[in-house]
């Protein structure tokens, strides 16, 4: 097994690195603060190739490896979590689901302007009676002449407002449950689409996150993805991809406290000695690293997987998001209890990677249901077909 990272990998790491550190850690408090989405940035690094991904070159994409991709999100991530979902977007639900299930059309027309940045796309599943639940949806479709009407709310969207259109879910019949499912695409300026921001989140404050209400929503039949009823299939299509981003991002942050914990302890003198000299500190910097460097591994080989054409790894998957975004969480603990008093301050990154860190646990498959699938797998109770 090579461990190293080739020289594709490498440039592109440091493409990143680059661009992040000149470009986006100057901004990112101010993001933040005023949770707005970085759209200009965002913007930059289309034109630098950043958002293309594994997305392949014939659509508009990056055409990049898996590991180097990886690669990338975590390099971002150190930096901003924002951004670094903006360059896993192509390449998780809401791309891979229209390059698996989409038309030509929906390829060249949201596929190829999102990877170019031209076009932002969010994906709309969650509900407010439905999240981990996603069969129980209760967003409604019927079909109305030759179109489909869609009628109902979706909640906890991010990038609701920068959005030019969304990739939704809804049901046509509740009591069929999975088999009901149909997926679409909605251009954010259809009539009897509204959505509302909500405001003063306690983490991810830079991507905008709400409420997507669909009134009489008129939908063309040539916007439907994939075939009718069979939408959860649209919705599952890309759980590996999407636990690789979130997980990509949970590495790069807790390592971001880690290079944070590590400057500070050397710094920062307290009983007349730098803190890091303190047993106590060293234990919690030794733990950190272990633990990054565990679910670096766990993001590399998921990503490795990906590229040898492994489609379906959802218990490596769950392994990989629970750990990852659990010991991000630990990490960025640490970080706040390393920095004292000054992680309550604004002015440096741990007390965000705190609150930003919280909800890596929450999105993409919560942590409770990772667990579940990690058994369910251990026992036999489930298998990858
Ligand atoms: C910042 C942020 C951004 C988001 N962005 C998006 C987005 O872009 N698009 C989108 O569609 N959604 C998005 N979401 C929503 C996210 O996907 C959901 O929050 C997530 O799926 C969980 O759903 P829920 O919050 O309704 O929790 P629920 O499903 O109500 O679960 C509540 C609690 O019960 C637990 N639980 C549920 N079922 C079980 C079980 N069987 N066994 C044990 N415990 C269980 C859960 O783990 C959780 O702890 C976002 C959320 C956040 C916080």
């Amino acid at each position: 097994m090579d461990f190293a990272l080739n020289d594709q990998q490498r440039m592109y790491r440091d493409l990143v690195r680059d661009f992040a550190r000149r470009e986006v850690a100057p901004h990112v408090a101010e993001y933040d603060r005023e949770e707005r989405y970085p759209t200009e940035i965002v913007k930059h690094a289309a034109e630098l190739g950043l958002l293309g991904g594994v997305v392949p070159e014939e659509y508009g994409g990056a055409g990049l490896d898996y590991v180097t991709y990886a690669v990338g999100v975590e390099e971002m991530a150190k930096v901003c979590t924002t951004v670094a979902s903006a360059m896993s977007r192509t390449s998780g639900l809401v791309g891979a689901a229209i390059l698996q299930f989409g038309s030509d059309a929906h390829k060249r027309d949201y596929l190829g302007a999102m990877c170019r940045g031209e076009s932002l796309g969010a994906t709309a599943v969650t509900e407010p009676q439905s999240g981990s639940d996603v069969a129980a949806m209760e967003t409604t479709v019927r079909r109305d002449g030759d179109s489909y009407l869609i009628n109902g709310s979706k909640i906890w969207i991010s990038n609701l407002d920068c959005s030019d259109w969304f990739l939704t879910f809804a049901t046509l019949d509740r009591s069929m449950g999975k088999d009901a499912i149909c997926a679409f695409i909605v251009p954010a300026d259809t009539p009897g689409l509204s959505f509302r921001v909500f405001k003063n989140k306690v983490g991810i404050r830079a991507s905008s996150t709400g409420e997507l209400h669909f009134e009489d929503v008129r939908v063309p039949p040539e916007n439907l993805v994939g075939e009718e009823g069979k939408g959860l299939r649209v919705a599952l299509s890309a759980v590996e991809n999407g636990r690789l981003a979130v997980s990509a991002r949970a590495v790069g942050l807790a390592q971001a406290c880690l290079d944070e914990s590590i400057r500070y302890a050397r710094e920062r003198v307290v009983f007349g000695q730098p803190i890091g000299e303190f047993q106590l500190i060293k234990a919690k910097i030794a733990e950190m690293m272990v633990d990054v460097e565990t679910a670096r591994l766990l993001v590399y080989r998921l990503a490795w997987l990906r590229d040898q054409g492994v489609r379906r790894a959802r218990q490596h998957a769950a392994m990989t998001k629970l750990h990852s975004t659990e010991i991000a969480l630990k990490a960025a603990i640490e970080a706040c209890q390393i920095f004292g008093a000054y992680s309550c301050s604004e002015d440096l990154p741990v007390g965000r990677f705190f609150r930003d860190a919280k909800f890596l646990q929450i999105v993409e498959g919560t942590n409770e249901l990772q667990r579940l699938l990690i058994a369910d797998y251990a026992l036999g109770y489930r298998q990858d077909r």
